[in-house]
């Protein structure tokens, strides 16, 4: 049993699409008991979601635009794909019924003047909805059984419209009861990534590239023997291609580097596709839709390959906060404050670094956040500024966390000096610094001018092109 899952990045257009074909034909040829999952084709989530956000805003047009985008690119795919004439009119006429759904929705959203987030779950997941009929289509053209599956019916998750978190138990149950009896007959699901629904059957997304998260629901679901994200790069690679080109893939890398990866930026996983396999051991590996010769990265639980560093990766648009003063020496509780403060807001705290003087906490935020946890900050602890206790809680916009990853970097001495050696001698300044929760990471705070600049010495400093 495996998960296929292709990426937007993979369904670009009808040649890339022919190619997803082959490797499906090729890998369901190796295991019949292989499940497809796909994300919508590149650029369409974005399309959809700011379309319905200008709507919102009262701008009709961009929906209006979308419109056509939607409806020309589907029908060109399903025409280059599938043969046969009556299944393309059927195609084609489901695709100009969900693109009406959306137009029906965007009005609905420009009227009421808002957009909620159960109605931007269900806008958002149409891309998904759009294309999985037609890659099924496209299979059944080509002579492997398939047949389209709406994750809707497979995926039970809470009522958190945008960023839903599954049951697993109920989802376990709906997925197998689904998807069972298609695979005894010889079918190959084809399953809308990113999408769910709450039990209740309300739409929901799984987050912004959540459709790897998808394909690991269901891969444990079913105790899949892998789970394979298809993308446009070799596997996991040392660093970001765009800011590092020389970056190397990695062979294997422990599901505690990916998800440090994940988390800290390295967009070709999704953070949370790591924790459906864990439990279960299930492998994740990372493939090249365009290179389907090559192995790839593999996401296990215990790897061979120690090295102290593996990989780094910058997370951007961030804020660092800093309450300091000499009054918090020693005084407890001053932590457990800030961050009962800090959670009022609902921020998401991305990294701590207390110094050991006692005299300042400071965090990462998103930038977004940093005005209201500030002013939290100022309400939590007005007595203590009045009485100079505290002197000041300020934030510094504009800085990036660039993260170190490995598991050997809880072992190998003299990893902090060859960083600061890198950012030392090349004159960058760290503003701080942090081990990471997981001690398969180091973080560095610095301004995000020097973010490219910072990844590509650190890079150079640990030797990382020469990795693999
Ligand atoms: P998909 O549409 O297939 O899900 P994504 O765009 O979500 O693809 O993720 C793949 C992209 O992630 C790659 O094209 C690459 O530019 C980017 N990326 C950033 N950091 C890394 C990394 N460390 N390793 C591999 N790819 C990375
Ligand atoms: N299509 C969705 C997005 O763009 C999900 C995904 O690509 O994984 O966020
Ligand atoms: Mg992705």
């Amino acid at each position: 049993m495996q998960v296929l899952k292709f990426g937007g990045t993979s369904v670009g257009d009808a040649k890339a699409i022919a190619q997803v074909v082959a490797i499906v034909r090729t890998e369901a040829a190796r295991d019949p008991d292989t499940i497809v999952v796909t994300s919508a084709m590149r650029g369409v989530t974005d399309l959809l979601i700011n379309a319905a956000q200008a709507a919102a805003a009262g701008d009709r047009q961009p929906y209006r635009d979308a419109r056509l985008a939607l409806i020309g690119r589907h029908h060109d795919v399903a025409e280059a794909l599938v043969t046969d004439l009556d299944e393309l009119l059927r195609l084609q006429a489901g695709t100009d019924e969900r693109v009406r759904e959306f137009e029906r929705l965007c009005m609905a959203v420009s009227i009421l003047g808002e957009l909620t987030d159960r109605g931007l779950a269900v806008i958002s997941g149409l891309g998904e909805r759009l294309l999985a009929p037609i890659l099924a289509a496209a299979l059944r053209a080509q002579g492997t059984p398939a047949d389209f599956v709406d994750a809707a019916e497979l995926i039970v998750t809470d009522d958190n419209f945008t960023s839903a978190s599954p049951d697993m138990d109920a989802t376990r149950q709906a997925a197998r009861g689904r998807l069972l009896p298609l695979l005894k007959q010889g079918t190959v699901p084809v399953v809308t990534g990113f999408v769910a629904a709450t039990a209740a059957g309300a739409p929901t997304v799984l987050g912004r590239g959540g459709s790897d998260y998808s394909a690991a629901i269901i891969g444990a679901a079913f105790d899949a023997d892998e789970v394979q994200i298809w993308t446009d790069v070799d596997g996991v690679l040392t660093a970001d291609p765009r800011i590092v080109p020389e970056a190397q893939p990695l062979k294997e890398l422990t599901y505690a580097e990916a998800a440090e990866l994940a988390y800290f930026g390295a967009k070709v996983l999704h953070p949370k596709t790591m924790l459906p396999a864990i439990d279960l051991g299930i492998p994740i590996s990372v493939r090249n839709t365009f290179n389907p010769g090559f192995p790839g990265t593999r996401v296990v639980g215990q790897t061979s390959n120690g090295g102290s560093v593996k990989a780094l990766t910058v997370i951007r648009g961030l804020a660092l906060v800093t309450v300091a003063g000499r009054g918090m020496m020693g005084v407890p509780g001053i932590a457990a404050r800030t961050f009962a403060a800090v959670a009022t807001r609902g921020a998401n705290v991305l990294m701590i670094s207390q110094a050991s003087s006692e005299q300042s906490i400071c965090f990462i935020v998103p930038e977004g956040d940093a005005a209201p946890v500030v002013g939290a900050l100022e309400t939590a602890f007005a007595d203590e500024l009045r009485r100079r206790e505290i002197d000041g809680i300020s934030s510094v916009r504009d800085v990036v966390i660039v993260a170190v990853v490995g598991e050997g970097i809880r072992t190998t001495p003299g990893i902090a000096a060859r960083l600061f050696w890198a950012m030392g001698d090349n004159h960058l300044n760290v503003v701080a610094v942090a081990q990471g929760s997981s001690e398969a990471n180091m973080s560095l705070v610095l301004a995000a001018a020097d973010a490219d600049a910072a990844v590509r010495y650190i890079h150079d400093a640990f030797r990382l092109a020469g990795a693999r």
